[in-house]
């Protein structure tokens, strides 16, 4: 579009949107977003994009507060790389930002506390909602909430969400728009506060590809200052081996994902897409990964690890909330000690929500000498036999498992023997968006009821693969239905690819 009448209508929606489904924590000021836009587009004779940032990823403009207490006024010295190449400010960019379309961010989205949770219900700025379900509240899944739901209301041309174990898919999934989580380091996570450093991955929510397509383009550069980004090196081995594809796709179907209570509306939609490819001559290969049983506990004992070791950084002294009730008891002059961490102790108690407490006293016993064996190590262990099963199947091979050599070598006989797949796809989750009011009853009776909803979205994040979800319209159901799409590491190109198929 080359006029700027609907992007300005779109700013002025942000706050009535914002008033129905709660997807934003703090929302830019209307007139300067509105000068932004107008200064750009008469400069570049461009529409600039309007977008959200999930509010774990930290800005300067705004606090980032991740949902919670502890974080509630804490405003960053310094910007995440990624919204910094958003905004075309990023000093040490491999790309040149005059090549791109530039982002207008509009605020901050809201989330699960640290990205903890399936729901978007555990933030102290309360629940967001679904903007599909007009009648009686549904949530839009977690912990990207907010991201998914601003875009699915039509203000943002796309958001920025993170995915530790399914936090963009899900909400993709319950919002019927289009979840991109690339490949482990693909995308910076300079500036992305961690909950679990070795799942941790940025990508995009939109309702159109093509958007998808040109903000991973930008963000898909090396960043010196995130120690997990992936070499200039290694990207240019992906490159070699995952280019000159055949047109004719072999997609595997796993058995272990046919899970139990998968609902009638999320199989027919599946059986629907596969049967499309299949008649456009794409091959279907059913496989067998054993290990996808058991990624759920190995996820959460692995996850909850690391984020108690992250958030052990939250002390009350160097970041945000310091509880005052401390000040009180341990005051100089004060007689009586409440307890011998003192303000510490008191300080993430009023600060963390109760589900970030209770993942903290968790992945604190998984590390400790007991556990560590009988839990941890094993979990790890599981992981790794997960990484090789999916390498089994995949006629690419891992560049992060194999040298140079040995993955040429592997490509050549993965072709010659023609028996591998390209691309891996199951459901989302077994059903649709729950209402909010069944979401918060099974959530108190017992949180092991939403980890559950993570079931077919981590094993992805446990090998560190690129996955897309797509919304499937069936002519039978109500609601769209996210198919899931995974490729091998690296394989970025393909799955986007696959996902224009199915769109
Ligand atoms: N629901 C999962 C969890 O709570 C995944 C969340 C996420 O990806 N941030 O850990």
């Amino acid at each position: 579009p080359n006029n700027l009448k609907p992007i300005l209508a779109r700013i002025d929606r942000i706050k009535h949107s914002n008033s129905l489904y709660n997807s934003l924590i703090s929302v830019r000021d209307e007139n300067v977003l509105k000068e932004r836009t107008t200064n750009y587009f008469q400069k570049n004779k461009i529409v600039p994009y309007l977008c959200s940032i999930k509010d774990n990823i930290v800005t300067t403009e705004e606090a980032t507060t991740c949902g919670s207490k502890i974080l509630e006024n804490y405003v960053s010295p310094f910007q995440a790389t990624v919204v910094s190449i958003l905004e075309g400010s990023n000093k040490g960019s491999q790309k040149d930002s005059q090549n791109f379309t530039k982002s207008i961010v509009i605020g901050k989205s809201n989330l699960d506390q640290f990205g903890m949770g399936s729901g978007t219900t555990n933030s102290i700025f309360e629940p967001t909602t679904n903007p599909l379900y007009k009648n009686q509240a549904h949530i839009t899944g977690g912990s990207s909430g907010g991201a998914a739901s601003i875009v699915t209301d039509d203000v943002c041309d796309y958001s920025i969400g993170t995915d530790t174990g399914g936090s963009i898919r899900l909400p993709a999934h319950y919002c019927g728009i289009i979840g991109f989580k690339p490949s482990y380091g693909r995308i910076s996570r300079w500036g992305v506060i961690a909950y679990a450093q070795s799942f941790d991955t940025v990508g995009i929510l939109s309702k159109d590809i093509k958007i998808i397509e040109d903000i991973y383009e930008q963000l898909n550069q090396y960043d010196p200052k995130d120690p997990t980004s992936l070499s200039n090196n290694l990207r240019k081995r992906i490159e070699e081996i995952t280019k000159k594809r055949d047109e004719k796709l072999s997609i595997g179907l796993i058995q272990e994902t046919n899970v139990e209570g998968i609902s009638e509306e999320v199989s027919r939609s599946f059986n629907e897409a596969i049967e499309a490819l299949f008649n456009i001559n794409h091959t279907i290969r059913p496989v067998s990964l054993p290990s996808i049983k058991n990624s759920l506990p190995v996820y959460y004992t692995l996850a909850l690890a690391e984020a108690s070791s992250n958030l052990a950084r939250y002390d009350g002294v160097r970041y945000g909330f310091h509880s005052k009730s401390s000040e009180a008891s341990h005051g100089s002059d004060s007689s009586q000690k409440k307890d011998e961490f003192g303000p510490f102790s008191e300080t993430r108690s009023e600060g963390f929500g109760k589900e970030v407490q209770k993942r903290i006293l968790l992945g604190t016993y998984n590390l400790s000498s007991d556990s560590f064996k009988n839990n941890y190590l094993k979990a790890n262990m599981v992981r790794k036999s997960l990484i090789n099963q999916f390498n089994s199947v995949f006629k690419v091979p891992n560049v992060l498992s194999s040298t140079e050599e040995e993955s040429k070598e592997q490509l050549r006989e993965n072709k010659a023997n023609n028996n591998k797949i390209d691309v891996l796809m199951f459901p989302v989750s077994t059903s649709t968006a729950p209402t909010l009011e069944d979401f918060l009853r099974k959530d108190s009776e017992s949180s092991l009821n939403s980890y559950i909803d993570d079931v077919l979205t981590v094993p992805a994040s446990l090998a560190g693969l690129p996955t897309i979800v797509v919304p499937w319209k069936s002519a039978a159901n109500q609601m769209p239905i996210g198919i899931q799409v995974v490729g091998q590491f690296g394989d970025d190109q393909q799955v986007l690819e696959m996902g224009q198929l199915l769109l």
